[in-house]
């Protein structure tokens, strides 16, 4: 195992796991030899079959029986392509990543059924691969790593000099194949308790901006990363000529990984940049307020009710806004489980909220206000607003009458509290609003 000069290409992530608390994962390139290297495109086959044939049958059973498929019938499903003579092949393999896609499969499914993701896709050949391990199927000796169905050591790069590799207890081990060929393997490793931070005494409302990424309450903003830009227009650039050369040619092949490596580069320049935004607002304040993010995709009838005909507009507003908008889910979920792991509070203000066009000074709320109107004067009270700082200051009021220090002003928002991944929906608790202290409850089941 060698120290490589890698380290600027692997990232460093943390989720929080609904079931298991926090979790920590280590990414590194792998090397695997051209045996394991078959081995591995076998089972990624395998993987793929199973996904594809699966949602192909939950699919065709939903649209002639009209009803859904559990786990349990998909988890049969395989055992009984595992016995006939077309598919025995499937058994060749290691059965761990079989089963653990379909209960990626059954848990993008919930998602989608709750709204808070797409249809789940077909998987295609040339798209990224990859195998989950759980700990029946791997075996960690030395700081050397055995899959199952492989009598070598895969030989991987670690590059964080300050932890060390043989101490490391992994839940799970990922094997992944980008599209561009590089090989990684994913360490995750359950962690102990959250490490509680001092607090600040600051609390922060976040508006995600037009011209810029977000600007806060307190009137600071956030820019666009320049980087991400010249990234995006690169990838663009790559993506046009990509479409210009024959399929199936040779040149096509050559200009494919060229954009996946601008794939590639513009991912990582986007978390980085997520990675850097998030960690600065959490160490700053207990409390943190932001608008709901809706994934993109979702109904344009919904869009188009919401006081942002937004989202939209603001797609318009480039190549490098695009790529933030659809990291937004990305930027919410590094808050829900940064904010978790110290200690401190987020606060989902429901996307219903008229954040934009209500006075942060007086309440007044205008009936209408253009996207193309940066600065306005109320009404009212005459205050002066810059239209962004104006709905981030709305954004922590509604976030902070949640929390529970100005109770009876809430506004219908989401909490996530301090030691919970859960959030609540802002639409299920209309109907019962905020409990006396302001404090709705939580529920389990999200
Ligand atoms: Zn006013």
């Amino acid at each position: 195992m060698v120290l490589g000069d890698h380290a600027l290409v692997l990232t460093r992530d943390r989720w929080t796991c609904k079931l298991t608390g926090l979790r920590t994962a280590y990414k590194c390139r792998t090397y695997p030899d051209s045996e394991q290297a078959a081995q591995l495109g076998r089972t990624f086959g395998c993987v793929r079959l199973v996904w594809n044939k699966t949602l192909d049958a939950r699919h065709r059973r939903y649209h002639t029986e009209g009803r859904s498929t559990s786990y349990t019938e998909t988890d049969a499903a395989l055992s009984q392509w595992k016995r006939t003579e077309d598919l025995g092949f499937l058994s060749e393999v290691s059965s761990v990543p079989l089963q653990q896609t379909l209960r990626h499969q059954h848990t993008a499914f919930s998602n989608f059924f709750a709204g808070r993701a797409k249809y789940p896709r077909f998987k295609s050949r040339t798209g990224k691969q990859s195998a989950h391990y759980t700990r029946s199927a791997f075996r960690i000796r030395d700081a050397q790593l055995f899959l199952a169905k492989q009598t070598t050591p895969l030989r991987f790069v670690w590059s964080w000099p300050e932890v060390d590799p043989t101490t490391i207890n992994p839940t799970m081990v990922v094997v992944s194949r980008e599209p561009d060929g590089r090989w990684y393997v994913t360490f995750a490793v359950d962690t102990d308790e959250p490490e509680p931070q001092p607090p600040t005494g600051e609390a922060i409302g976040v508006d995600l901006g037009v011209k810029d990424f977000a600007v806060l309450s307190t009137g600071e903003t956030i820019a666009n990363p320049k980087h991400l830009d010249r990234k995006a227009r690169n990838l663009a650039r790559y993506q046009r000529r990509m479409a210009r050369k024959q399929r199936g040619s040779n040149n096509r092949r050559k200009a494919k990984r060229k954009v996946a490596r601008a794939h590639r580069k513009v991912r990582h320049a986007r978390q980085d940049f997520l990675h850097r935004t998030t960690t600065n607002l959490v160490r700053r304040a207990d409390t943190i307020a932001i608008e709901d993010l809706h994934v993109d995709g979702m109904t344009s009838s919904a869009r188009g009710t919401t006081e942002q005909p937004g989202r939209n507009v603001k797609q318009k507003a480039g190549l490098n806004r695009r790529i933030l908008d659809a990291a937004l889910g990305e930027f919410r979920r590094q808050l829900e489980y940064k904010t978790t792991r110290v200690g401190t509070t987020l606060v989902v203000v429901d996307r219903w909220y008229p954040s934009s066009k209500t006075c942060s000074a007086c309440g007044h709320l205008l009936s209408n206000l253009k996207l193309s109107v940066r600065h306005w004067t109320c009404p009212d009270c005459r205050t002066r607003h810059d239209r962004d700082h104006n709905a981030a200051k709305n954004i922590l009021a509604a976030g902070q009458a949640v929390a529970g220090q100005h109770p009876g002003q809430a506004c219908g928002a989401d909490v996530s509290r301090a030691g919970s991944s859960r959030t609540q929906s802002a639409m299920k608790q209309e109907l019962s609003g905020a409990s006396p202290t302001g404090i709705p409850a939580l529920q389990d089941g999200e």
